[in-house]
């Protein structure tokens, strides 16, 4: 057991933080579909895309916890660029990567490790959000192609992707069995997205809608019986978003830190009293136990190829309340200048509330450590 970075691990990060100052930061102010897309192809010439993506299928091949530490350093240099080295590392990719055959690698996660795609995941329903399973978007073969029918919604990054994972029902047998995923193409016949909502951290989520959407067969990931094969590799993006979180909740700290030093009142640096005092050192502690908790679910990766639930899920419910609360001191040590949108910390809090609610709620992930705790399945479904 080694809690230490190796200095491999400080020379990814380090180069990461390079290339960002470099190449990066001019670009990111432009927050327009276009400019988005020019980042993400900026990124891919830096090698900051496909992570931990196969190295054949033009991916760099690291370790999770070495793509998660990446995550973080992008993240909280800026959140856009975290979320693209995110989505394009151990995002809806990650399934493709896992489960597709040789011809979709080859159309989907080479394209998207040089910045040309990107992929959202579609998951939640109108009537199935944390009861994931209940989804009722259908999927059935026709000849050559698959017909989609149903609808999704709160689906990240559409405006700016070319394709949705799409989460679907090829059986009618009604249970979690029948599930399986296929790609879709924004431009396939049938398929629509709405203008967008916008979530309190300024970014937009689409409701998707498939109305005899047809797509070619090739595009099947898992055509049923693949629920848990896909919440596995799911375990990976979820590991990717708590990376994300410690990225905004460190630069939180740091940002609140300095701060302290500078700030004067009572003649005296704010640092100075015990009050401010004991929320830093409070942030700090959570800080390391919630990154700590982290790189163990993701090194068990190293064991099994995909991160284990249990670890994961505690990663998880530890991580979004961390966060939430190191945003929250810091902007207390600001007081009304961290209230403010001039100063970046308002927005760095609205961006980590998320993570209590996306990838899993804090308490269906408390669900799934009473499970494996307590040996039982656990199930929430009313009995009939
Ligand atoms: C920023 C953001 C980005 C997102 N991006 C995507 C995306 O790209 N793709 C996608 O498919 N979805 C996405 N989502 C949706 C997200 O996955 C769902 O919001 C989440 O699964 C919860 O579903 P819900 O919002 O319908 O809440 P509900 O399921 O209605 O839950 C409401 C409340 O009830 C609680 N609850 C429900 N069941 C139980 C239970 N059994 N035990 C205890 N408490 C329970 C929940 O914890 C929650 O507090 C995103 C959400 C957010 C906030």
């Amino acid at each position: 057991m080694d809690f230490q970075l190796t200095d491999r691990q400080k020379e990814l990060m380090d180069a990461a933080k390079g290339a960002y100052e470099r190449k990066l930061a001019p670009l990111v102010a432009d927050t327009s579909v276009e400019g988005v897309r020019r980042l993400r192809r900026a990124m891919a010439e830096q090698g900051l895309l496909g992570l931990n993506l196969p190295p054949e299928h033009g991916g760099l091949g690291l370790p999770l916890l070495d793509t998660l530490l990446v995550i973080q350093t992008l993240q909280a240099c800026a959140p856009i660029v975290g979320g693209l080295c995110h989505r394009t590392s151990t995002g809806a990719i990650g399934a493709v990567a896992e489960y597709g055959t040789p011809d979709q690698r080859a159309r989907f996660v080479e394209p998207l490790c040089r910045g040309e795609i990107g992929i959202s995941i579609g998951i939640t329903e109108p009537e199935a959000g944390s009861a994931a399973t209940a989804l009722k978007t259908r999927a059935r073969i026709e000849g050559d192609h698959v017909v989609l029918n149903g609808s999704k919604q709160f689906v990240s990054f559409v405006n700016i992707n070319e394709f949705t994972l799409v989460y679907c029902r090829f059986g009618t047998s009604g249970k979690a069995s029948d599930i399986g995923a296929v790609i879709v193409p924004h431009d396939a016949p049938g398929f629509r997205h709405s203008s967008g909502t916008l979530n309190m951290a300024d970014e937009l989520l689409f409701e998707l809608y498939f109305d005899d959407c047809r797509v070619p067969k090739e595009n099947v990931l898992l055509d049923g019986g693949a629920f848990g094969k896909l919440i596995s590799v799911y375990n990976a993006e979820r590991l990717g978003s708590m990376a994300r979180m410690l990225g905004s909740a460190r630069a939180s700290y740091e940002y609140a830190l300095a701060y302290s030093k500078e700030r004067r009142q009572f003649g005296r640096e704010i640092c100075d009293f015990q009050g401010i005092q004991w929320m830093l050192a409070d942030m700090r502690v959570k800080l390391d136990a919630a990154h700590l908790l982290v790189m163990r679910a993701a090194s068990t990766a190293q064991v099994t190829g995909l991160p284990a639930p249990l670890e994961t899920s505690i990663a998880k419910v530890f991580t979004a309340k961390a966060a939430k609360e190191i945003c929250d001191d810091a902007i207390q040590v600001l007081g009304a200048n961290g209230y403010t949108k001039e100063y970046p910390l308002a927005h760095r809090y609205a961006e980590v509330r998320g993570g209590s609610i996306y990838g899993g709620t804090m308490q269906i992930h408390k669900n799934m450590i009473a499970a494996a705790i307590l040996e039982r399945e656990n199930s929430q479904w009313k009995k009939a």
